[in-house]
């Protein structure tokens, strides 16, 4: 099976999407196409114009064919990639800009496109949240397939291997990657690409295992070499010696062993041995993410970031588009329910459509709810939107970064408004629909008691209050060893925040990262949460341990937890309780 060529090299990068595959490669043709830059003269204008416009013609109609096709193949839960691909194709500045372009530096129809790219990407590279940073591949994506249609390259499909192969590629589409066959196509690695690229997103959900953005693989590797990917730890190999290939398989025999044995819980209930039921749910972004949430036994989304509709595009996306979106969200989810959070835009997450001036301080500047109430003309659709959703299934709503009584209260006036808009219309919904906020600022923390009377759930989203609490920024990585969950001053704000929720009788859950931890699931669980929203790949983990618990034990644990000074001191102490008690659930 060892290649003769044996020199086990080892290359690092992003593991995008977990499993080992272990395989030989098939060389996958994305080379880009290249272009020159020539200038045209005046009476050309109009021809190459058309070339552009019926390029873009060509790309639609070949979007929609594959749509068609992973319709047949997968059902409507994956088209979303595409539709934003469509999306991209008819973005206005995309279109404009390119025909400014030819007529004004009168260039052929490639060179105009390749530079409108060029002023997307600059835009998109001054952003500093990771993943919209990413969203400019989509562009680049859809510009490369319009260039292919201009100049009638055509691609070989991702599934042309022998037998079955770990593909290697520059690049890979999201089509790419929802074409796939997974009995020929065993994994995939590539240069480009980051851990949120829908591509990335699509393995996950797909359980593809795959490593991106190696940035110079396929340079590298040639067909036949044998390779062995780690889609958890990033790690490729190419050419494995024995040993290492020997390693490997034990590896992957235990990783798939351990997926075995972990999707037994799927249809087991979240409860603890004590008989204490506990609501396990998803963090939802993307539609296609849903089919990996069920697969994984998630009871409902507890979490879907509306923000990625807004992304990428000048225009905003009107009431029916938002219904539109929401509402296949919640067919493709159902009977469970979805818990929709308005739009958590501003700061350093950055929309064209909303204008929105540079800021010196975005993590504490206009975002999230505020920004929603400062722009009401943007919010109302959205509230419409939800509102009408919640006719189509059972929905919650709620609101990001809240941090007192008087913003909850303003975000209820215009609630009830639009409320009383769609009754006048006589559009229905769910009159009695749950509202919630997420506790992720300390002035919500101190003041719980006085929230939890204005609305039915908390949810808290550890990854701000974290930041907020600590004063540590999220995504600065000279700092990442001071983003404590453990912090003494996060475990007093959870216990403030659950025992306020239960005093007022109403539900406390967790959307943060936290939520996904297994080793924090006795503290949580002891702590009194109802329900925690997580990855789905950790859910059947969380579920894990959380059998395995006592609720009593953990309140005890808990407590204890609350004793100690430092983060350092906490987490020995878990490490060895857990160790004790639940030694086999952390692997
Ligand atoms: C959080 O802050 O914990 C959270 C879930 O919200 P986001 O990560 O989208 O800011
Ligand atoms: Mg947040």
């Amino acid at each position: 099976m060892v290649s003769a060529k044996t020199n086990n090299r080892e290359l690092t990068a992003i593991g995008a999407s977990p499993g080992i595959a272990i395989g030989p490669v098939r060389i996958t043709d994305r080379s880009r196409v290249a272009v020159v830059e020539t200038e045209i003269a005046p009476i050309e204008v109009p021809a190459e114009v058309a070339r552009f416009t019926n390029a873009l013609d060509a790309a639609e109609a070949e979007l929609r064919g594959i749509k068609r096709e992973l319709e047949t193949a997968h059902g409507p839960e994956h088209l979303y990639v595409i539709d934003a691909h469509l999306m991209i194709l008819r973005d206005s500045m995309l279109f404009r800009e390119t025909i400014e372009t030819i007529e004004t530096v009168r260039i052929n129809a490639e060179a105009a496109l390749k530079r409108t790219l060029l002023k997307f990407k600059e835009l998109f590279a001054e952003i500093g949240d990771e993943y919209l940073r990413e969203r400019s591949g989509d562009v680049e994506t859809v510009v490369e397939r319009v260039l292919r249609c201009m100049v009638g390259k055509s691609q070989e499909s991702v599934n042309a291997v022998e037998g079955m192969a770990i593909i290697v590629a520059h690049d890979l589409s999201p089509a790419d990657v929802l074409q796939i066959d997974k009995s020929r196509v065993i994994g995939f690695v590539t240069d480009l690409g980051g851990k949120t690229s829908h591509s990335a997103i699509l393995a996950r959900a797909l359980e593809i295992p795959a490593v991106v953005g190696l940035e110079r693989v396929t340079a590298e590797i040639s067909d036949g070499d044998v390779l062995i990917i780690d889609g958890a730890t990033g790690v490729v190999v190419i050419n494995p010696d024995q040993q290492t290939f020997q390693d490997y398989l034990r590896r992957k025999q235990r990783y798939e062993y351990l997926e075995r044995e972990l999707l037994k819980l799927k249809d087991l209930p979240a409860e603890t041995t004590d008989g204490y039921r506990m609501l396990l749910k998803g963090n939802v972004e993307f539609i296609e993410e849903i089919t990996s949430l069920k697969g994984h036994g998630g009871e409902g989304i507890g979490l879907y970031r509306t923000e990625m509709l807004f992304f990428n595009r000048q225009e905003l996306p009107d009431e029916e588009e938002q219904f539109a979106a929401y509402a296949d969200v919640v067919r493709s989810m159902a009977p469970h329910p979805v818990t929709i959070r308005t739009l958590d835009v501003g700061g350093d997450k950055f929309v064209p459509g909303l204008n929105l001036a540079d800021e010196l301080n975005p993590a504490l500047g206009l975002r999230a709810i505020r920004l929603s109430l400062r722009q009401p003309e943007t919010f109302k659709p959205q509230l419409r939107a939800i509102l009408r959703t919640s006719a189509v299934g059972k929905v919650r709503i709620f609101f990001p970064m809240v941090s007192g009584v008087a913003e909850i209260r303003a975000v209820k006036a215009l609630l009830e408004e639009a409320k009383q808009e769609l009754r006048t219309e006589g559009i229905s919904f769910d009159e009695g629909i749950e509202i919630g906020i997420m506790i992720e600022i300390p002035s919500a923390v101190i003041v719980a008691d006085l929230l939890a009377r204005e609305v039915d759930f908390f949810s808290v989203g550890t990854n701000d209050l974290i930041q907020y609490s600590l004063a540590i920024d999220r995504t600065n990585e000279h700092l990442t060893h001071l983003y404590e969950p453990l912090h003494p001053a996060v475990l007093r704000s959870l216990k403030m925040v659950v025992d306020a929720a239960h005093a007022a009788g109403i539900d406390a859950c967790m959307c943060g990262e936290m939520a996904g931890e297994p080793g924090y699931l006795p503290i949580l669980l002891g702590l009194g949460f109802d329900e925690l929203s997580m990855n789905a790949v950790s859910l059947l983990r969380v579920k894990r341990i959380l059998r395995r618990c006592s609720r009593e034990e953990a309140k005890v644990l808990a407590a204890r937890a609350l004793t100690f000074s430092t983060a350092q001191e906490v987490e020995s102490f878990l490490k060895g309780e857990i160790a004790a008690r639940y030694a086999e659930s952390f692997d």
